[in-house]
């Protein structure tokens, strides 16, 4: 056998994102869902933490969710409630996953 899944490619930038080991099957979190709306959130607006469920918010530019969730568990990656693509954030490598 002559495979090396890990060795990195040199030359690429964008290292594949080694954190999606941290999701589950979860359901949006009812509470935290409610409490971002009343807070001015729309829909559109919404990420959710696929470790545990939990509803955030988006930054102000919306392309991003806000990272209050992650500094308080180290949850890694989110995704889109909501939207056409329903993009996945990974908070450690800050970028779509
Ligand atoms: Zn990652
Ligand atoms: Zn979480």
């Amino acid at each position: 056998m002559s495979t090396h899944p890990h060795s990195p490619a040199p030359g690429r930038l964008a290292r594949p994102c080694t954190h999606l080991a941290a999701i589950r099957p979860v359901e949006p979190d009812a509470d935290s869902r409610r409490r971002c709306l009343a807070a001015g959130q729309t829909s559109t607006d919404l990420w959710l933490c696929l470790s545990c469920g939990w509803v955030s918010g988006s930054l102000s530019s919306r392309a991003q969710p806000n990272d209050e969730h992650y500094a308080e568990t180290d949850h890694p990656v989110a995704a889109r409630l909501a939207g056409p693509r329903a993009p996945r954030w990974c908070f450690i490598d800050q970028r779509y996953v």
